[in-house]
């Protein structure tokens, strides 16, 4: 799908780290952004300088991504893009000091990062339906959601994290396939390790010593070049229902 002057595209997350990125990336190719995240001081700063809109919406509450997506509707119409980057990522083992895992930790993390995606996804693509066909092929419209490589090789304390990137994983292809009728495609980016706010609170040796794990390039990725897979997703009709590593070839070590 091409990104036309004025398509509507939702960045979960958007006020941070690669959901900024994106917003930015999909703002300068021409698109309205809204953003969807909690943090209001943050989220309304980057809307300001993208032109965008700020939308204070909690993801893993169902009724507040409805009134999310009905504001955005009601301010710049139905979307036509939805990047879901919206994450938390705790870390607990999953016995600690004798004690099991915290149950109400581990459904936190499943809320926001597996639920929460699934809510904006659904709700986006109920939206996405209703818009009228574009192009040859018909398309009405995309998500890109954020798994991690560690729904493949999560570390020592990421159980809660890595079991909802590997539902975000889980959930790509039976969601495209679902949405296949209504011309609306579904892909995940998987990343390996980014330079984002969390990362950049680590002491520098730290970050070069993680960047140094990455066999090539050996460094932390950037998350332009995280919104720069998010962009040709949208823009490339053939990426359906495909979850795409963008990780510098790491696997990551058991801690
Ligand atoms: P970040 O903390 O910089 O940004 C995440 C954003 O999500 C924040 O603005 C936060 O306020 C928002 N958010 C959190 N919970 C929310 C909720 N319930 N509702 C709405 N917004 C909420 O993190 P990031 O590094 O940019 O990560 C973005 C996504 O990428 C996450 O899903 C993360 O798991 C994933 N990821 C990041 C990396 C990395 O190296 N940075 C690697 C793999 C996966």
């Amino acid at each position: 799908m091409q990104i036309g002057q004025d398509m509507v595209a939702v960045v979960t997350g958007g006020a941070s780290g690669l959901g900024e990125a994106v917003a930015r990336g999909l703002a300068a190719a021409g698109a309205r952004v809204a953003l969807f995240d909690r943090d209001a001081e943050k989220g309304e700063r980057v809307a300001a300088e993208i032109a965008g809109r700020f939308h204070a919406v909690d993801v893993s509450d169902a009724e507040s991504v409805r009134a999310g997506f009905a504001a955005v509707v009601d301010g710049a119409g139905a979307p036509r893009i939805l990047v879901n980057c919206a994450g938390i990522g705790p870390a607990a083992k999953t016995v600690s000091k004798g004690a099991a895992h915290d149950p109400a930790l581990f459904a936190q993390v499943i809320g926001v990062n597996l639920i929460g995606s699934f809510n904006c996804a659904s709700q986006g693509a109920a939206l996405m339906a209703a818009l009228a066909p574009l192009g040859a092929d018909g398309e009405r419209g995309v998500i890109v959601n954020t798994a991690s490589v560690a729904a493949y090789e999560g570390q020592v304390g990421q159980v809660a994290y890595a079991a909802s990137k590997g539902g975000i994983v889980g959930m790509t292809l039976p969601m495209a396939r679902d949405l296949a009728g209504h011309g609306i495609r579904v892909c995940t980016i998987a990343p390996g390790l980014f330079l984002t706010p969390l990362l950049k609170g680590l002491p520098q040796e730290v970050q070069d010593s993680l960047g140094r794990q990455v066999p090539f390039p050996p460094r932390l990725g950037d998350p332009v070049e995280f919104a720069a897979l998010a962009r040709h997703i949208v823009e490339n009709p053939m990426l359906n229902g495909e979850v795409i590593r963008l990780d510098g070839a790491i696997r990551m070590a058991p801690r």
